[in-house]
């Protein structure tokens, strides 16, 4: 026992796993003992372990220039870097850039960023933020906030009234669909709920409607086609910003660059943090537009300075990993691999779509969830979480790494650089877990 507080679980928690190294998509424990990682550690090792490349420009950097802040326009080459870098290559028109250090802060920071928008160009009753059930957006008090799962929420009291945060629907149509409802029907009616809550709130009061591409946490969900596109009309109609929670689905997760290449959302504000750096170093980026910035600028002066900042946030050796490790995803073309292994993957998972225990195989790209359940049939979920808790251990005996989540969905999220062949062996050691799961 050392004296450790544990994230995310009871304090009766124990060391339940030492992992001392990692090389390549194998991670390894004090006893010697080999595991592929197929959940990226936390969604976020896109490179795999022990890139000698990255390893060398951390180096580099901290011999060069170890720190320097943000603070008032201070700056350095390694954030410059890094901010240009993004602006240009997210799908948003002139994209302005603000550095922090975890996809929590990065939303924390976009929650401000929409206060002190609609303050500087006079609209400071528009400060409500709808977001979904069964969203995950981190867990600092705004981030948490956000984020739609019970067990985030329970203890703290969190402040969302103050922060005006609404809830809708999640597009989950597995577990939301009425009997007998399509897709596309499901999809309407998701539309629809929102479309009247907006309008019981008055559109007048809402600045964002918040959500992830594929919500991860929540079960991997991927949204029914058409979803986005219904959603951003009513966004349009109705003047509220999209805001992209890019921070598990950004840098070629989904198959693509980001997750609003694949699912067709035009962002106006973006949060990304994990891959950006690969999690070499902790960095994240909250993004806004070029328009958004341009109607700001002049106000800005008088309504007094932005307030917010991190001490790390923009940390030079942070900012020049993920300059390196977005020039290797680009080099080496690991989006567009991405995609064609991510295929493999998807394909090589549909075999447990027969297995008595999976009630559904979902995903896309290098991300996806089998949802077990206690009836195939009738969708019955187990009660409690203790069956995917158990698949996930037995999966660690066989010396794979996955992600139980609540209702019982177990998770998957290997490196990018996985290679066919550590495909077939993910789906094997997750076979023979399910079988033993039974
Ligand atoms: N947003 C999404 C979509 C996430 O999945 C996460 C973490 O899993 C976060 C935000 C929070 O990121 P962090 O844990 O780096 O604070």
């Amino acid at each position: 026992m050392t004296h450790m507080l544990y994230p995310t679980t009871n304090l009766t928690a124990t060391e339940q796993l030492v992992i001392t190294h990692g090389e390549g998509v194998y991670v390894y424990d004090n006893q010697g003992r080999q595991y592929l990682e197929g959940m990226s550690g936390l969604w976020c090792t896109a490179l795999g372990y022990g890139n000698e490349e990255v390893v060398e420009t951390a180096a580099r950097q901290m011999r060069t220039l170890s720190y320097s802040h943000l603070f008032g326009g201070k700056t350095h080459p390694a954030a410059m870097e890094l901010a240009d870098k993004l602006s240009a290559m997210v799908p948003m028109a002139d994209a302005r850039v603000f550095l922090g250090n975890s996809g929590s802060d990065a939303n924390d920071t976009q929650v401000k960023l929409l206060r002190y928008y609609f303050n500087a160009i006079g609209k400071p009753e528009k400060y409500k933020i709808i977001s979904r059930e069964r969203a995950y957006h981190g867990v600092t008090v705004a981030a948490a906030s956000l984020t739609g799962l019970a067990p985030n929420h329970t203890h703290f009291s969190l402040p969302f009234d103050a922060l005006g945060v609404l809830r809708t629907g999640a597009p989950h149509f597995y577990r939301d669909g009425l009997p007998g409802e399509t897709e596309e029907q499901f999809a309407n009616r998701r539309a629809d709920e929102l479309e009247a809550l907006i309008l019981a709130e008055g559109p007048e009061t809402i600045a964002a409607f918040i959500a992830e591409p594929i919500s991860g946490a929540g079960g991997v969900i991927v949204p029914p086609a058409g979803y986005f596109e219904k959603v951003q009309a009513l966004l349009r109609k109705y003047d509220i910003l999209m805001w992209d929670d890019e921070v598990i689905c950004g840098f070629g997760r989904t198959g693509a660059d980001f997750g609003a290449t694949s699912l067709g959302i035009q962002p106006q504000l973006m949060s990304l943090a994990k891959a950006l750096s690969s999690a070499y170093m902790p960095v994240s980026a909250a993004l806004i537009t070029g328009d958004m910035y341009d109607v700001m600028v002049e106000p800005s002066a008088q309504v007094g300075i932005f307030g917010h900042g991190y001490t790390y946030g923009g940390h030079p050796v942070a900012c020049a990993v993920a300059s390196k490790v977005l020039e290797i995803y680009q080099r080496e073309q690991l989006f567009e691999r991405a995609r064609v292994m991510g295929l493999y993957m998807q394909q090589k998972l549909q075999a447990f779509a027969d297995h008595p225990l999976v009630g559904e195989v979902r995903g896309m790209g290098m991300i996806a969830a089998l949802e077990l359940v206690a009836n195939k049939q009738t969708r019955q979920a187990f009660n409690g979480n203790a069956v995917g808790a158990y698949c996930q251990l037995r999966c660690q005996e066989h010396g794979l790494i996955v992600r139980a989540m609540g209702g019982n969905s177990v998770a998957l999220c290997p490196p990018l650089v996985i290679s066919e062949a550590q495909v077939d062996e993910l789906v094997e050691k997750l076979g023979r877990a399910l079988d033993e799961t039974l």
